[in-house]
């Protein structure tokens, strides 16, 4: 294994674990609004920097440890080169002077912020996704280009810290990948909780007057301007691969740059593999996982039949309520010819939704036409990111939406928003009192 940077990668340093260590502190700063609501007051929220920062700190350092330096030392037969990986052809790589020869590499150099070349951007010391991480004082307010998911996730923590926040969207609405009642329920989320957020936006140019950042814009053929002590770009992740020498080694990548893979990750180079955020799929933590068990498995043994398979893994977006989902989505499935029955209910069908208050919401569930197996969950909800591995399992087990129906489930909880979604494919939800079998 050969690595340039910190063990662990984005996810461990500046990803999953310090964006999920902030968005749950700020989530005490929301409760908090929403406890004075049923009366129980608490004084308004200071929020100080410096504790936060070593929070993030400490949380991520003792899981870099734990969970990378601790088991890459317990495990025999694994050695750790600390240097840059280059190739010097197929079989060969060079890190940093000295050369290592293999019949099998793999390929997992990961991404990094994607920033457009936005004329006045150098003038704007600009955020991306890993440096908004790292800051040690939040700014007073803060203009974020892009509307993807580092965009509402990390909008809504500096939100509820105290950021004046402003998300700018290239497209007609926010979560472009996501389906678009769910997309559409975050927004309103969003909005309500005070995030501003402007859809159609074309960025223009980026300039500073004085303290504070502008971006200049069209929106639907109008000149409109944003102001903020920062700008964050979050437009996507590019694929680590310069310098890295593909060309050297005859690997091929498709025109965003991302290493080309089949579905056993193998390159286009024999001998060759590549899994992560490199090849550009799902670009989660566990797609990348999964993705390297698959290349490692067709490595030892090419008639293992291991295929990476995105439609049985679940992704989750830590925003509150959280966006989560599995399997095709309508469109998707119609593209692959497959023909679908959909359910869609509002949260507000789940008793616990009202106990807590979290009442913003949806859950769709995608069922193949005739045979009625669950194929895919689309939701946004309170504890999404929870829910969603239930439906994972019933995806996977093929299990179909009357049988998902007939599993009593826990009461009072989110979990039951998947059962009345599937009891609602044949029944009106709204008419069944709670429990209703
Ligand atoms: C803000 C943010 C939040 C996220 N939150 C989540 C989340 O909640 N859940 C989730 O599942 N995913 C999340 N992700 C995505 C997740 O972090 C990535 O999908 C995952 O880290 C990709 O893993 P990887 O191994 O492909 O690449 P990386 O984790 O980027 O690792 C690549 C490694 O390769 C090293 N490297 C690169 N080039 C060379 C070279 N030439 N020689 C030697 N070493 C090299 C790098 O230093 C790096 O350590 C998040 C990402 C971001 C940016």
């Amino acid at each position: 294994m050969i690595e340039k940077g910190l063990l662990g990668g984005t996810c461990i340093n500046w990803g999953c674990v310090p964006s999920k260590t902030l968005i749950h502190t700020a989530l005490f700063a929301r409760e908090a609004v929403l406890a004075g609501v049923r009366g129980v007051r608490f004084p308004s929220p200071e929020i100080d920097h410096a504790v936060l920062a070593g929070v993030r700190r400490k949380v991520v350092e003792e899981l870099r440890r734990k969970k990378y330096l601790d088991i890459l030392e317990a495990l025999p037969g694994l050695t750790l080169l600390e240097g840059t990986a280059r190739f010097v052809d197929r079989g060969s790589i060079d890190v940093d002077g000295r050369r290592i020869v293999s019949e099998r590499i793999l390929i997992a150099t990961g991404g990094f912020p994607r920033v457009p070349r936005f004329p006045g951007l150098e003038e704007v010391d600009y955020l991306t996704s890993k440096t908004a991480l790292l800051l040690e004082k939040f700014p007073p307010s803060l203009v974020i280009i892009g509307g993807g998911v580092v965009a509402v996730e990390l909008g809504q923590m500096f939100h509820r810290l105290g950021t004046k926040v402003t998300i700018l969207e290239h497209g007609p609405r926010i979560l472009q990948g996501v389906e678009p009642e769910v997309a559409e329920e975050l927004h309103r989320a969003l909005v309500k909780e005070g995030v501003e957020i402007a859809v159609n936006i074309n960025v223009c140019r980026l300039r500073k007057e004085g303290d504070v950042s502008v971006v200049d814009a069209q929106r639907e053929g109008a000149t409109v301007e944003f102001r903020g002590s920062r700008i964050l770009v979050a437009v996507g992740t590019a694929p680590a691969t310069a310098g890295i020498g593909l060309e050297s080694a005859g690997v091929e990548t498709d025109a965003r740059g991302f290493v080309k893979v089949d579905n056993r990750m193998r390159t286009s180079a024999p001998g060759i593999w590549a899994a992560g955020d490199v090849t550009g799929g799902m670009m989660i933590a566990t797609a990348g996982a999964r993705e390297g068990v698959v290349a490692v498995d067709d490595m030892v043994d090419p008639e293992c039949g291991c295929r990476i398979d995105y439609r049985t893994i679940p992704m989750a977006i830590f925003t509150d309520p959280e966006v989560a989902s599995i399997g095709y989505g309508i469109r998707a499935a119609a593209d692959a010819g497959i023909e679908t029955v959909a359910n869609t209910i509002p949260v507000t069908e789940v008793a616990k939704a009202h106990i807590t208050g979290h009442t913003s919401g949806v859950v769709t569930i995608v069922a193949e036409k005739g045979t009625m197996r669950i194929i895919g969950v689309h939701l946004c909800a309170h504890r999404g990111a929870d829910i969603i591995n239930e439906a994972a399992l019933a995806v996977r087990a093929g299990m179909t939406v009357d049988e998902l129906a007939a599993v009593p489930h826990v009461y009072p909880s989110m979990g039951e928003a998947l059962r009345v979604c599937a009891q609602g494919f044949t029944r009106d939800v709204t008419m069944l009192s709670c429990c209703a079998e």
